[in-house]
C-alpha cells in the first residue's frame, strides 16, 4: 500500500476533511501546513509574528519560512509509518525542496491524490465552514452542522470561524491556487505519481 502521500488540491476541496478521517479512523498521520503555520503565530514566536499577515491576508506565506517549519516536523517525523501530507507543497521550489529531503531518507513520495473541484462548489463549502478551537473538529453550517448551533459536540466550547474563510478572501486563494500550485499538477504528473479525483 502507498503510505507516503500528498494530498493537492485548491482550499476547500475537501481534502483536509478526508485526511483527517482517515487519521481517526487508520491512525494515518494527517499533517497539514495550515494547521503547523497557525500554531507556529499563535505561539508568539518570532518565525510566528513574521507570518501572521501573510495568513491573515489569505496569502502564501513565503517558501524560506514554509521550509523552516516543514523541515521541523520532518526531523521528528517516522517516515517508515508514511504521511498524507496536506497543504504542502504549494510551490515548485517546494516541492523540488521535499523531493532532496526525501531521497537521502530512501523515503520518496508515492502518490499525490489531486482532489479536481470547481470554484462554485468551493465558495459553497469554504463560507459554511466553522471548527472547535479546542480540538479542531471541523463542521459546516449546512451539510454537517453541530448538535448545537455553534457549539463542538465533543468539548461544548463556541465554534469559530477562520478570518480567512470569507467569499473575498476565498476567491483570492483560488486565484493564488490556480497561479503557483497547479504546476504542481503537471510536476507530479511528470513523476507518474498524480491521481486525480472528482472531489
Ligand atoms: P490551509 O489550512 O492549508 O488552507 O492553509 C492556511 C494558510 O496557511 C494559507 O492560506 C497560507 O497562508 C498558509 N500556508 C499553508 N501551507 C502553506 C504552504 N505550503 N506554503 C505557503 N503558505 C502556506
Amino acid at each position: 500500500m502507498k503510505r507516503r502521500i500528498i494530498l493537492l488540491g485548491p482550499p476547500g476541496s475537501g481534502k483536509g476533511t478526508v485526511a483527517a478521517r482517515l487519521q481517526h479512523e487508520f491512525g494515518w498521520s494527517h499533517v497539514s501546513s495550515g494547521h503547523m503555520l497557525r500554531r507556529e503565530e499563535e505561539s508568539g514566536s518570532a518565525l510566528g509574528k513574521r507570518l501572521r499577515r501573510f495568513l491573515e491576508a489569505g496569502e502564501l506565506v513565503p517558501d524560506e519560512i514554509v521550509l523552516q517549519v516543514m523541515e521541523t516536523w520532518l526531523k521528528g517525523a517516522p517516515l517508515e509509518r508514511g504521511f498524507m501530507l496536506d497543504g504542502f507543497p504549494r510551490t515548485l521550489a517546494q516541492a523540488r525542496t521535499l523531493d532532496e529531503w526525501l531521497l537521502p531518507k530512501k523515503s520518496p513520495v508515492e502518490v499525490v491524490l489531486l482532489y479536481d473541484c470547481d470554484f462554485a462548489v468551493i465558495l459553497g463549502r469554504i463560507t459554511g465552514r466553522q471548527s472547535c478551537p479546542a480540538c479542531g473538529r471541523a463542521y459546516h453550517a449546512r451539510t454537517s452542522p453541530p448538535k448545537v448551533a455553534g457549539q463542538c459536540d465533543d468539548c461544548g466550547i463556541a465554534l469559530v470561524q477562520r478570518s480567512d474563510d470569507s467569499a473575498a478572501v476565498t476567491r483570492k486563494r483560488f486565484e493564488i491556487y490556480s497561479r503557483q500550485t497547479e504546476p504542481l499538477v503537471d510536476y507530479y504528473r511528470c513523476q507518474g505519481k498524480l491521481t486525480v479525483l472528482d472531489a
